[in-house]
C-alpha cells in the first residue's frame, strides 16, 4: 500500500510522522473520510471543500491547492489499484515544539491514506442497528464546532466506548440542552407519520451523505424537515436511520431498550438504502 505523505507516495511502513507533529501532540488538524465505489470517488468536491472549510475554521492553511488535493486523492486510488475504497485525507498543523502555539509549527503535514473497504455494518443492514444514547455530549457550537471535522474526536470515542459497554452498535449524541444531534460517525433521520425529520446542522457535522439523503428523499416526494428532536421523538418513531460515508444509510431498529417501529428496517429506510446504493454506483469522479 502506498500512502501520500508530504509530497510523495511512500510504502505503508515508511509513512510516519514526527512525535512533535501537533496533530499527534494536540489533535491539532483536520481530516476527511471519503469512499470510492467501482473506481469512482463519491462526492469528491464536497469532501475536498469540507476539508478546506474545516482547516479555515481552525486557522490553518493547507499547503496544497484544492485541485492538487483532488489529484492526490485520485492518484492514491490509481497507485494502489483500488476500486472500492475508503480514503482518508489528513492535514495536521505540522511539526512544532511541546508548546501549544501553532506559530511554532512549520508547514502542515498532508497525508492521504486509501485502502480497500466494504460495507461497515455487515449483516446489520438487514436487521438494523442497536442505538444507545450516551452521557457524553457533542461539542457545543460555541466551542469546537461539530461542523469542524477535526482530529479531536475524543468525545466521539467516549461515545463509542459507552455504546460498546452497553452492547450497542452506534452511539446517539445529545447536545447540552438535551436535543438529539447525531451518531458518533453519522447523521440521524426519523420517520414519523409519513414525515421525515432530522436535526439542524448547527449541532452536528454537516454530513455529505445527509445532504445526499435529503436530495434522494426529495425525489421520493418527502420534504425533510429540520427540527429540534428529543429522545421521545426517537423512541416513538416509525423508523430511524443513520447516514454517513462509512455507514452509508443504515436502519436503527432498537434504541435504549426500546423497539423502534416494528423492530425491522422500515419501508422508507429500505428505499433509502436502495437509492443510496444506486447513486454511489452510478456517480462520482474518476
Ligand atoms: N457525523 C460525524 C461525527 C462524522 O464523523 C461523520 C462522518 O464523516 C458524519 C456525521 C457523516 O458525515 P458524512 O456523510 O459526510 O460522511
Amino acid at each position: 500500500l502506498l500512502i501520500y505523505l508530504n509530497g510523495k507516495f511512500v510504502p505503508k511502513d515508511e509513512a510516519k510522522v514526527s512525535v512533535y507533529d501537533h496533530g499527534f501532540l494536540y489533535g491539532d488538524g483536520v481530516f476527511e473520510g471519503i469512499r470510492a465505489y467501482n473506481g469512482r470517488v463519491f462526492k469528491l468536491k464536497e469532501h475536498v471543500d469540507r476539508l478546506y472549510d474545516s482547516a479555515k475554521a481552525i486557522a490553518m492553511d493547507i499547503p496544497v491547492t484544492r485541485e492538487e488535493m483532488t489529484e492526490i486523492i485520485l492518484e492514491a486510488l490509481r497507485k494502489n489499484n483500488l476500486k472500492d475504497a475508503y480514503i482518508r485525507p489528513i492535514v495536521s498543523r505540522g511539526i512544532g515544539d511541546l508548546g501549544l502555539d501553532p506559530r511554532k509549527c512549520g508547514k502542515p503535514s498532508v497525508i492521504v491514506i486509501a485502502q480497500g473497504w466494504g460495507a461497515m455494518y455487515g449483516d446489520l443492514y438487514e436487521v438494523g442497528l442497536t442505538g444507545v444514547s450516551v452521557c457524553v455530549r457533542r461539542n457545543a457550537p460555541d466551542a469546537l464546532s461539530p461542523n469542524i471535522k477535526s482530529l479531536n474526536y475524543l468525545n466521539n470515542i467516549l461515545a463509542k466506548i459507552e455504546a460498546n459497554e452497553k452492547g450497542g452498535d452506534e452511539a446517539i449524541f445529545l447536545d447540552h440542552n438535551g436535543f438529539v444531534c447525531e451518531g458518533s460517525g453519522d447523521n440521524i433521520f426519523v420517520v414519523k407519520d409519513d414525515r421525515v425529520l432530522t436535526p439542524f446542522t448547527i449541532s452536528n457535522l454537516k454530513g455529505i451523505t445527509r445532504a445526499t439523503a435529503i436530495e434522494l428523499l426529495d425525489e421520493m416526494g418527502y420534504k425533510v424537515i429540520e427540527s429540534n428532536l428529543g429522545l421521545f421523538d426517537l423512541y416513538t418513531a416509525d423508523e430511524i436511520f443513520v447516514t454517513g460515508t462509512a455507514a452509508e444509510s443504515a436502519p436503527v431498529t432498537r434504541l435504549d431498550g426500546r423497539v423502534i417501529g416494528t423492530g425491522k428496517p422500515g419501508p422508507l429506510t429500505m428505499k433509502m438504502v436502495e437509492a443510496f446504493a444506486k447513486i454511489t454506483q452510478s456517480t462520482g469522479t474518476q
